[in-house]
């Protein structure tokens, strides 16, 4: 249990006046979340202060070193006005998870989702009301000794922020076109992509610019050994119905463990489809979508949900998926889990956490 002490911010920011402008990241709410860590010490200082600029020494080792890892959630409103969140344990797990590979500190899960929830609880009035749109909510942790030797810093800041954002699909989901990169990688054996780190998006800024360069929306990123078997998009995990079947790649270190890509697999199993999760060859992709076996691809984040896809571009050959129309398997698990996360379901999975 954390002792959490809050200061009000003086002057409240303007709510936006159309939740439909709000967009992804842009705008930030009165309050955020600290915590300092001291080797010896422990975490100390839980704090809810007013939103403002982190003052840092130029020499702090997250900028030189990279040593930094986020989680990414939101907390809905229901149309009742309850405010609730989505398997937050699962985001404090995996962030102990990405620290425990940076050599960072971890928080006890029950002190993570204590945390986000106090600080949802006095932002509540920013969760936004409209369809689709939600609080996304950004916890991170930053190594901040002030020096150039690297090694496992001594302190550390924990953060977090907090983003009123809009609707993914202000227009119902738009399915889209995505480049399988063959030349740069994102992950390998060893390395850190089971880890939400700001390190992997570093190495991966490079293969989106030139994707949306070439006119799509994501980068489909393939093993970093062979460069043979599908891995994940951009910032989403990736599902393939190929014949009745969903196939996605299995988590055993070069994939983030996605907290929708479970949910879903969670679902899909429940309804009694065959989920394999493990290699799948890109040529096997193209080869399933030319013999007409490719029936739905989507990728499962927490920002889209559910993100279809009707193209997919590999060494210049294209694979069309679905006549480029959302599926129905597809459109059955974003109405599943966005009901659940909205309450418009009922929570059968025990999956809603309330922010009381
Ligand atoms: C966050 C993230 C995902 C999706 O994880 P969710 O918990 O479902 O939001 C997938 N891939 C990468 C690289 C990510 O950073």
């Amino acid at each position: 249990m954390l002792n959490i002490t809050v200061q009000k911010s003086a002057v409240l920011k303007q709510k936006p006046a159309d939740e439909g402008k709000l967009g992804f990241g842009k705008l930030f709410t009165d309050h955020m979340f600290l915590m300092d860590y001291t080797a010896g010490e422990g975490w100390h200082d839980a704090r809810i202060v007013p939103y403002a600029p982190l003052p840092l020494d130029p020499a702090t080792t997250v900028f030189h070193y990279a040593q930094e890892i986020f989680e990414g959630m939101k907390a809905y409103r229901t149309a009742e006005g309850r405010v609730q969140l989505f398997r937050p344990e699962c985001n404090a797990a995996r962030f102990n998870d990405s620290a425990d590979r940076l050599g960072m500190p971890p928080i006890p899960t029950e002190d993570f989702v204590q945390a986000v929830k106090a600080l949802v609880d006095v932002e509540r009035d920013w969760v936004p009301h409209s369809d689709g749109a939600s609080l996304y909510i950004r916890p991170f942790c930053i190594a901040t000794d002030v020096g150039l030797g690297v090694h496992a810093a001594k302190n550390y800041l924990f953060v977090i922020i907090c983003s009123p954002s809009g609707a993914y699909y202000a227009e119902g989901l738009d399915p889209v076109r995505i480049y399988v990169e063959d030349e740069y990688i994102r992950a390998a054996p060893g390395l850190t992509g089971f880890c939400k780190c700001g390190g992997n998006y570093a190495a991966s800024i490079k293969a989106g610019e030139k994707a949306e360069e070439l006119g799509f929306s994501q980068v489909l990123w393939l093993d970093g050994v062979e460069k043979k078997y599908v891995e994940e998009v951009g910032s989403m995990n990736i599902m393939f119905k190929i014949d009745g079947k969903i196939y996605t790649a299995a988590c055993t270190g070069t994939v983030l463990p996605g907290v929708t890509r479970r949910s879903i697999i969670e679902l899909l199993k429940d309804w009694g489809y065959e989920v394999i999760e493990g290699p799948l060859a890109i040529a096997d992709v193209m080869k399933a979508a030319d013999e007409g076996k490719l029936e739905e691809v989507f990728g499962t984040g927490t920002a889209a949900v559910i993100s279809p896809v009707k193209e997919l571009d590999w060494e210049g050959k294209a694979a069309m998926i679905g006549g480029g129309k959302i599926g129905p398997l597809t459109q059955k698990l974003y109405d599943t889990l966005t009901g659940i996360q909205w309450g418009r379901l009922p929570d059968t999975k025990g999956w809603v956490v309330p922010v009381e």
